[in-house]
């Protein structure tokens, strides 16, 4: 059975290793970049992510460019603290929380997917552009190249890994249109400075109109003790408010964030210093999309943001991606056919990710600054500090569990390692490994 992905980002290139793991091996990429490069900023793994890399073998590569992340804290604008908690191992995960590279990330499962699946798997400069179900049930997929030329393939079964702005759900959904603003702005940048509290921390901050979140994702620092660390400021606009989008999308002098920003200091973290020393902060709208009804048509589906695309809260975005495609090529090994094991893994997961979307969009789990803001400037009695602690406690371990990254849930060895047996039949059970 053929089966070709769309996308060689994370989703994409996580399910190839998935499904080559099942038991398949006849998968092919395409991806509509010119070449696969190391692109983006820093991200966050969450520990049942890690799990399924560590299934896959990967755990280790993946980390050892990674910040084993401990802590996670919120601020308040003025820099009190709202709420802390310990992450990953330090909270009695079994596997770690992993803040990294996306790029590095993405260059590790390439690498494994050229060792393991072999040479010639991944097409780059081929954005795919439509397809259609042929008589003979196989998939034709039309393909776009930067000289002007097409080609068409043709595949079993088609998975639409190809993110935010997927070419495979826009074939499904034609009616959709771009994604949807989140009437935010943000602004994102590497900066290199001195390492702040353990090297290993993620801090939070802010109001309800301004947001900053900082965390460093290198192990050590560099000769002149210097550490990589990532930084995103968001600034949320009112109902009312009149916003000329148009200048959007470009690189920004730091600058300009310096008169909202000034005087912010998070702990041992100086929120001014740390923007200002970024080489070049890129400016976007924060944008995702709405929840789908289905992902799946038959032998055709969506993964990763092609299918569940959420506003940046709660480093879900490619743990969620890496799940996604544990859960379809456990299905995939699960079923004899194509289309019912895409929809078995729709089943799995729709559900949650509609959820997780509708969260986000409420701030997930970063809503807790806001309400940390709201609870400091009312002038009647606000709720006492340990009703607010509890409901802060609440807050975090809702979306916890929401997520799958609750110590009960992600401590559990990983449901989808299973080998597709030859023929009819239940998938067996197997250790970790490729
Ligand atoms: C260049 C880049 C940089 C990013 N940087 C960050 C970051 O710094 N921080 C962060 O939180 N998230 C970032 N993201 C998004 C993040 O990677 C995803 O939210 C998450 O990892 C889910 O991954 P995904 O594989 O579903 O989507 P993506 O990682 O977006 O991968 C989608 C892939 O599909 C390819 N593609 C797009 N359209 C087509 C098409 N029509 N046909 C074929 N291929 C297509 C893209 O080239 C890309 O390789 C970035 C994404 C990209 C593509």
């Amino acid at each position: 059975m053929r089966i070709l992905i769309a996308g060689a980002g994370i989703a994409g290139l996580t399910a190839a290793l998935s499904l080559h793991a099942a038991g398949l091996d006849d998968i092919r990429l395409v991806d509509a970049a010119p070449e696969i490069r190391p692109l983006g900023a820093g991200i966050n793994l969450l520990p049942n992510a890690v799990r399924e890399l560590a299934a896959l073998g990967l755990d280790e590569a993946v980390g050892a460019s990674a910040v084993s992340t401990t802590e996670l804290v919120y601020f308040s604008r003025h820099g009190e603290v709202i709420w802390r908690e310990p992450r990953g191992r330090a909270a009695g995960h079994r596997w770690p929380q992993l803040s990294v590279h996306r790029g590095k990330l993405q260059m590790v499962l390439l690498a494994a997917v050229e060792e393991r699946l072999g040479g010639q798997r991944v097409r780059a400069d081929a954005r795919v552009t439509d397809f259609r179900l042929l008589p003979t049930g196989r998939v034709q997929v039309n393909l776009a190249h930067r000289t002007g030329g097409t080609t068409t393939t043709e595949a079993d079964a088609l998975i639409g890994a190809d993110g935010i702005r997927s070419g495979v759900r826009r074939v499904l959904y034609p009616g959709e249109g771009p994604p949807v603003w989140q009437r935010q702005v943000v602004w994102r940048g590497i900066a290199k400075i001195p390492p702040f509290a353990d090297n290993r921390s993620m801090f939070i901050g802010g109001d309800r109109t301004w947001k900053v979140v900082a965390y460093p994702i290198a192990p050590r620092p560099d000769a002149a003790g210097l550490v990589d660390t990532n930084w995103a400021v968001a600034r949320t606009f009112g109902p009312d408010e009149v916003v000329d989008r148009a200048e959007w999308d470009r690189v920004v002098d730091p600058a300009k964030l310096l008169a909202a920003l000034d005087g912010w200091v998070f702990g041992p973290l100086d929120v001014a210093s740390l923007v200002t020393a970024a080489k070049a902060p890129f400016e976007q709208a924060m944008v995702d999309r709405d929840p789908l009804p289905r992902w799946t048509f038959g032998p055709v589906t969506l993964i990763g943001d092609a299918a569940h695309a959420m506003c940046p809260m709660g480093s879900n975005g490619t743990t969620q991606a890496i799940v996604d495609a544990r859960a379809l090529a456990a299905a995939v090994a699960g079923h004899p056919e194509v289309d019912t094991a895409f929809t078995a893994y729709e089943r799995e997961r729709l559900d949650r990710m509609t959820l997780l979307q509708n969260c986000n969009r409420a701030l997930g789990p970063e809503v807790v600054v806001a309400m940390a803001d709201r609870a400091s400037s009312v002038t009647r009695p606000g709720p006492s500090a340990s009703a607010l602690d509890r409901e802060l406690a609440e807050v975090s371990r809702r979306y916890a569990e929401l997520g799958g990254f609750d110590v009960a849930m992600a401590n559990t060895d990983s449901s989808y390692s299973v080998r597709r047996r030859p023929g009819p039949g239940r998938p067996t059970p197997q250790e970790t490994g490729s």
